[in-house]
């Protein structure tokens, strides 16, 4: 954990864009103190309907939505399977 904030600390200037090249067009948002990625789910792209966990909804197949899962977490590659998908709107709204 040290050793990423001090690499990220020395990367100022693109922090978004090295991110973004590492995860695709993940972005990485800072909520509630902890980092996320969120990554951007195209309606082409929904296929499947998900229960949004702000809401408890259903994210329907078709409907623009945001996966999000820990940035920060010590668990690397269960943090992933973790994520969520999000209702845009509520994620924003969280
Ligand atoms: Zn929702």
């Amino acid at each position: 954990m040290a050793a990423r904030r001090q690499k990220r600390r020395a990367q100022p200037h693109v922090p978004l864009d090295v991110d973004r090249l590492m995860h695709g067009v993940a972005r990485v948002e800072e909520r509630a103190g902890a980092e996320w990625h969120v990554q951007p789910i195209s309606p082409r792209s929904a296929t499947k309907a998900y229960v949004c966990p702000s809401c408890g909804g259903a994210v329907l197949p078709g409907v623009a939505h945001v996966v999000v899962w820990r940035a920060d977490s010590i668990f690397g590659d269960r943090a992933i399977e973790d994520r969520r998908h999000w209702h845009t709107g509520c994620w924003r709204a969280r």
